[in-house]
């Protein structure tokens, strides 16, 4: 096996572009994140691209290699070494800025069309609500919670791409988890949100967001209960 890896990234300034490739040295528990700095540090600096913690917290380095999208920094180049080059691009479905770097603005403007700030009834003066852990509704809501916006179940969606006014997994998975939060206020409101024509109803049920989210979160089990919920008559 080479000492080197064969590397191919995304370079583009203005929209077009094309795949550059360079070769990088392999090291031990290299990840695809490490494999990007040290093109950005070695060998070309004008390489963009975004991190922050290099732990799995952020999601802020999330990317396409290979055409699956991932954390870079949770992704082990050694688990390409067989493929004969690593190619790495920007997330789908979302403009591009510059290299590896897109804009994350309509990614979170459909939480908010979403209704996926939270909105409390109680003012500030008021005691902390009582919820019960075990609690069904707080089980649901917990169990979508982990969600770090990372944008990579919104790459993965073949809807986003037809459909570009289509809310996509994050945002209808953060609506259902205030849909369950006992605490949340304008429950109907959030109702009309999601069941708009571009909300819950466009998934097709395509499952790549729970595929790839690398929370281990359902998206697609969230949004199919919310097309549940809206069967219902609103309580
Ligand atoms: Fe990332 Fe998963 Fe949240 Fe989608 S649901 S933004 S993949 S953490």
């Amino acid at each position: 096996m080479s000492d080197e890896l064969t590397v191919e990234i995304w370079r583009s300034n203005s929209g077009s572009g094309r795949f550059q490739t360079y070769q990088v040295p392999r090291a031990a528990k290299q990840t695809i994140l490490d494999v990007v700095t040290y093109v950005q540090r070695e060998l070309d600096s004008t390489l963009s691209y975004r991190y922050s913690c290099r732990v799995g917290m952020c999601g802020t380095c999330a990317m396409v290699v290979n055409d699956r999208p991932c954390w870079t920094c949770r992704t082990q180049a050694s688990s390409y070494s067989e493929k004969k080059f690593i190619r790495i691009a920007p997330l789908r479905n979302l403009p591009p800025v510059k290299d590896l770097v897109v804009d994350m603005n309509p990614f979170f403007d459909k939480w908010q069309r979403a209704g996926g700030g939270f909105a409390s009834e109680l003012a500030k003066r008021e005691q902390f609500a009582k919820i019960s852990p075990r609690s069904s509704a707080r089980k649901a809501a917990n169990e979508a919670i982990e969600c770090i916006g990372c944008g990579v179940c919104y790459a993965a969606c073949d809807v986003v791409k037809w459909k570009p006014g289509y809310l996509g997994p994050a945002a209808l998975n953060r609506a259902w988890t205030l849909m369950n939060d006992e605490r949340a206020a304008n429950k109907t409101k959030l109702r009309n949100l999601v069941a708009e024509d571009s909300g819950c109803l466009s998934c097709h049920t395509t499952q790549s967001c729970t595929q790839y989210c690398p929370k281990q979160l359902d998206p697609s089990g969230s949004i199919a209960a919310i097309k549940r919920t809206l069967l219902r008559p609103p309580e």
